[in-house]
């Protein structure tokens, strides 16, 4: 049936009008309905060995777009919908965007499976169905205030499977019931699943903002995304979240084994597990679990396990680590406990170093020792970080098993953040080099060829200014606040983490206010936008939030400043925000403390939109440096050795870092003082301001004073750089034209290739 056709006995049957009698939602409906069916039916991948892909973060943004482009319908839907005098730009605007993430490392999993089943492969993902997500961010009285988040509507893309498993927690049982969530491959007809589990009376919205009653476990143990985890009951919920997903995961992974005729014997010859980060740990001793009262014995079934979970490493940061106490389990699902014992017990055999045990001396499971004792592989993300596991961070497991650990640097996928959010961009490229980059992201370095083509180079510019007026519009209509298109945009939008810096970016706020007030007029208008959500509990972060937004309140009042300096902060910054900002964007700001972030990816998103670096060689960005060149990236700041050897006090003098020596600068002092200004004492809260202000004098665990003026120099001259737009337009080319490297296209055939080893259908 033709695609009218389809659409139009659509809405007939529901709401008893034609496609053009709709309006904007009844249309959104129709269409999530229509690819929501044509995604459903597809065939999973044929399989040898499947992949489960398990995560308690997808972050994966609207669906209706992408699940257009993977079926092949984008262009035609948007062609029938402008025939009748609509804009599927607005249509997919009533969808709800799920925040089922954080940040990095959920979306991190969302590329992941749409790359997965681009290529073909049988792979699957594995998580919760949380109603209200990771909270809704409002602004008020410049302070982040969180509400909950309910995406999912009458109509939505989970598809109810009919599936339940029980899920024995100590002292009673739950039923996991399973949604499946359809993952069409672009360029085949197959289609994956994200399985997400819920329970099966999930707590109507009962809060005031999102206080609720963690003990509820029956009720509210898929109600939010990582509860806060600052008290017990919210740790011990956490823990609940945790093990229901492994053990309904686990279990289905072996009802589809034996539905596939394998026997329980051979489960690492058909399936891989992949671990992303520690939350699904527990997945180990619960499928050993699984295994030995189904008739294996203890060796039998740790030898299968240990040869079916890869695990994935994400922080070096200590505290992100999981630790939980046994007693927790204990709790939880005590029938783990004796299992966790045991593993622990053959690892203190093999290996005395209290480093490597799973148990420590407090009784504290290390979730991340668990998976390398008894996972094949061990990977990082970016190159640096995987360097740093191995020399340093879990160099004695390094020690013991050289042969698990392997990097694979991140990726994302361009259909999403190239295809999807810059058309016009993509039109660009397409005029240049063809479309087959799409299936060979390398082929984008063609784009070399037009670094000195004027004709390209303008209309790359032309792109960029497009989408800047863009964001003028939709910050102007959601937040009524009025920005310069003409400006250089500077953007720094990822959490908000104290390693992050943004409280660095912000003294270069101040810097440059204190200068232009000063007299010191700078060469161009320069506009920081900011976007971030801190965790509820973070204290520090949410002081940083609101140093921001007083900061933003402060220039908008100042007719002397406001030409020359904007600030804004963009409210609840999600993956709808990311696809607006990215595309407009001239710096992209990378800034972490070297050695501390992993790899980010958003730094890959901008890159790909054609936007220059202003970073640390922290994560991926020493890839991206390696790979576009000095010319086309702003580095500045410590080296990743010289900030371990700090933090190690390691100093030739033998201290470790003093942010008061670095502070007694002049030039600093007045720009951390300034925090406690009269003008901002003023606007802000006075007690947040002075918290922030002693941190970062005393403390500054993340050492933006130590790169402050290294920064501010970098970021100077990327702005007066831009002012030679022909040679800016050349750096935002080659940079387009070396993002292929960061498709994710590419890591998950590296996966595949190293750890995985499923067959490609095609
Ligand atoms: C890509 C992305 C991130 C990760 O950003 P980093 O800069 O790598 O930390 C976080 N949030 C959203 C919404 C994203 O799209």
């Amino acid at each position: 049936m033709e695609l009218n056709e389809q659409l139009f006995q659509l809405t007939q049957e529901r709401f008893g009008r034609s496609p053009d009698q709709c309006d904007d939602h009844q249309l959104y409906e129709a269409l999530l309905l229509l690819t929501c069916r044509m995604a459903k039916e597809r065939p999973a991948p044929e399989t040898g060995r499947k992949l489960y892909y398990f995560s308690a973060e997808f972050l994966i943004g609207k669906l209706l777009s992408n699940n257009l482009l993977a079926l092949g319908l984008h262009e035609p839907v948007g062609k029938l919908l402008a025939s009748m005098g609509r804009d599927l730009g607005v249509i997919e605007s009533m969808e709800p965007e799920p925040s089922l993430g954080n940040g990095g490392l959920g979306r991190l999993a969302a590329c992941f499976l749409d790359s997965i089943a681009a290529l073909g492969l049988p792979g699957d993902g594995v998580g919760l169905n949380y109603h209200y997500g990771l909270f809704q961010q409002k602004f008020s009285q410049n302070k982040q205030q969180e509400e909950p988040n309910p995406w999912i509507e009458e109509d939505s893309w989970l598809i109810p499977t009919g599936k339940t498993f029980s899920v024995p927690f100590g002292g009673f049982e739950l039923n996991a019931v399973l949604y499946d969530i359809a993952v069409p491959g672009a360029y085949n007809q197959y289609a994956n699943r994200l399985h997400l589990f819920d329970v099966e009376q999930p707590a109507a919205q009962p809060w005031v903002g999102i206080d609720f009653d963690k003990g509820d476990i029956v009720h509210n143990l898929t109600s939010f995304l990582y509860p806060d985890d600052s008290d017990d009951p919210g740790r011990l919920l956490r823990v609940y979240q945790q093990y229901f997903m492994v053990s309904a995961g686990a279990q289905l992974i072996l009802q589809e084994l034996e539905e596939r005729g394998f026997a329980l014997k051979e489960l690492a010859d058909h399936v891989v597990i992949q671990i992303n980060d520690t939350h699904p740990s527990m997945v180990i001793p619960e499928l050993i679990r699984l295994l030995t009262q189904r008739g294996l014995t203890l060796d039998e079934a740790v030898d299968q396990v240990s040869r079916t979970c890869a695990y994935t490493n994400h922080t070096i940061l200590a505290e992100a680590l999981e630790k939980w106490p046994l007693a927790f389990i204990e709790k939880v699902a005590p029938q783990l406990v004796p299992i966790i014992q045991e593993l622990d017990r053959r690892v203190k055999a093999a290996h005395p170093d209290p480093k490597v045990s799973i148990l420590d001396g407090s009784n504290r499971v290390h979730m991340a020792h668990m998976d390398i004792h008894y996972g094949f592989s061990v990977n990082g993300v970016a190159a640096l970080h995987t360097e740093i596991l191995k020399n340093s961070e879990l160099k004695p497991f390094y020690d013991l098993y050289p042969q698990k650990f392997n990097n694979k640097t991140n990726g994302v996928t361009l259909r999403r953040w190239l295809e999807a959010c810059n058309p016009g961009l993509t039109a660009l490229v397409d005029d240049c080099i063809g479309p087959k980059w799409r299936q060979d992201p390398d082929q984008l370095e063609k784009l070399l060829d037009y670094q000195t083509d004027g004709v390209v180079l303008d209309r790359l510019l032309a792109v960029k200014q497009n989408s800047k007026d863009l964001l003028c519009r939709l910050l102007w209509a959601k937040q009524h606040i009025e920005l310069d298109p003409q400006s250089v945009f500077d953007i720094q939008v990822k959490r908000l983490h104290e390693y992050k810096r943004q409280q660095m970016n912000a003294l270069y706020v101040i810097h440059k206010y204190l200068e232009i007030q000063a007299g010191h007029i700078p060469e161009r208008p320069v506009t920081v936008l900011f976007g971030a959500k801190a965790a509820p509990a973070y204290v520090m972060a949410k002081h940083i939030i609101h140093l921001i937004l007083c900061l933003h309140e402060l220039i908008e009042r100042s007719p002397q400043v406001r030409p020359w300096l904007r600030v804004a902060m963009v409210e609840n910054y999600n993956v709808t925000w990311a696809e607006r900002l990215i595309p407009a964007c001239d710096i992209s700001e990378q800034i972490s403390l070297a050695s501390k972030e992993a790899s980010g990816t958003g730094n890959m998103k901008f890159m790909a939109n054609g936007a220059v670096t202003l970073g640390t060689l922290d994560g991926a960005n020493v890839e991206i440096a390696q790979l576009v060149g000095q010319d086309n990236i702003y580095t500045f700041g410590a080296h990743s050795d010289d900030v371990i050897r700090l933090y190690k006090g390691n100093r030739p003098d033998g201290r470790g870092y003093d942010p008061l020596q670095y502070y007694h600068s002049p030039s600093v002092e007045r720009l951390v003082d300034f925090l406690v200004s009269p003008e901002m004492l003023a606007i802000g809260d006075p007690a947040c301001l002075s918290a922030l202000w002693r941190d970062m004098k005393n403390k500054d665990w993340f050492m933006a004073l130590l790169d402050v003026e290294a920064y501010i120099a970098a970021k100077d001259q990327a702005v007066h750089d831009y002012g030679d737009r022909r040679s800016w337009a050349k750096k935002m080319l080659v940079n387009i034209a070396k993002a292929g490297y960061f498709s994710s296209d590419r890591t998950i055939r590296q996966y595949n290739q190293d750890i995985w080893h499923l067959s490609e259908g095609k």
